[in-house]
């Protein structure tokens, strides 16, 4: 399914766990600018799921920061800790439909069943393997009824035979990037033990929901386009264009560029630096 590119939508979507730095003034700059050429319209998204990380200050400091930027993006703003019951509701879906299953594993119990070597995802993170996809059915149902913790997994293998494995349109990347399968990534959490969803999950709704034609986002996320993809299809949602800018790292010679690329912007906007410089710095007109 296509979404309507006859209005862009772009969007920038940061999860204040941590207040920005400038690897995020770029990504919400870039994505402002592509809005602004196409005569597109671009919103902010408050990535706020993890309800113990993401505080109400750290939420103010980001917003503070985006408009001491210069940036400005429709209202209201949409906050995913609001929005829990749409993503419970589309996992309930995916559940019905066989794609999902309970896992009870603590980390300790994944990384022991995962061995020595394990096979490992597309960030290195050794793959799940696949204990609770075995567990008997009265094994889950006595796990559940004695209260015990699950997350619900993605059964990746029998996700891809329902969905194919779903192509993606890419403006951006980077040279030799290529799109992994989603079996690289294996059976991933769609809904976490102590929260109704996950970044996966909540993603794709969201966009879906606020009609966005374009995702502007870093390299750090193309991997996981993959899981992205496939959950769209499953899903039945429009197929936005992707584009994943390079990553902005410590920098050389000018004056700003002392500062790494993790430096917080209310850090640098203490030293004396002005928003002008910023923009200037990362490449944006002043
Ligand atoms: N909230 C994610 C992050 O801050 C980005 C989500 C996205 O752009 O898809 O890393």
């Amino acid at each position: 399914m296509q979404p309507d590119f006859r209005q862009p939508v772009f969007r920038f979507a940061p999860s204040p766990n941590g207040h920005l730095h400038l690897g995020h003034a770029y990504s919400a700059l870039l994505n402002a600018e592509m809005a602004r050429r196409s005569g597109g319209r671009f919103l902010l998204r408050i990535e706020d799921i993890d309800t113990t990380r993401c505080t109400e200050a750290l939420v103010a400091d980001c917003l503070e920061d985006l408009a001491w930027l210069g940036l400005a993006w429709e209202e209201p703003v949409l906050r995913q800790s609001a929005h829990f019951d749409r993503y419970r509701a589309a996992a309930a879906r995916l559940e019905a439909e066989g794609l999902l299953y309970p896992c009870f594993c603590s980390r300790a119990e994944i990384a022991a069943a995962a061995g020595a070597d394990p096979p490992r995802d597309p960030e290195g993170a050794p793959r799940y393997p696949g204990t609770c996809r075995q567990r008997p059915p009265d094994e889950i149902a006595a796990l559940r009824a004695g209260g015990a913790a699950f997350a619900l997994r993605l059964d990746s293998a029998r996700a891809a035979r329902r969905a194919g494995a779903p192509a993606w349109r890419e403006q951006g990347g980077v040279p030799g990037a290529t799109m992994p399968d989603i079996a690289a990534w294996g059976d991933v959490v769609l809904v976490r033990k102590e929260i109704p969803t996950s970044y996966h999950l909540a993603v794709v709704l969201d966009d879906a929901m606020q009609g966005v034609t374009h995702v502007v986002r870093g390299m750090d996320l193309f991997a996981q386009t993959a899981i992205h993809r496939l959950l769209q299809t499953l899903l039945g949602l429009p197929e936005p264009i992707y584009h994943h800018h390079p990553l902005i790292r410590d920098a050389d010679g000018r004056k700003l560029a002392k500062s790494a690329a993790s430096t917080p912007l209310r850090r640098l906007r203490g030293e004396g630096i002005s928003p002008a410089a910023i923009r200037r710095h990362l490449g944006f007109e002043a």
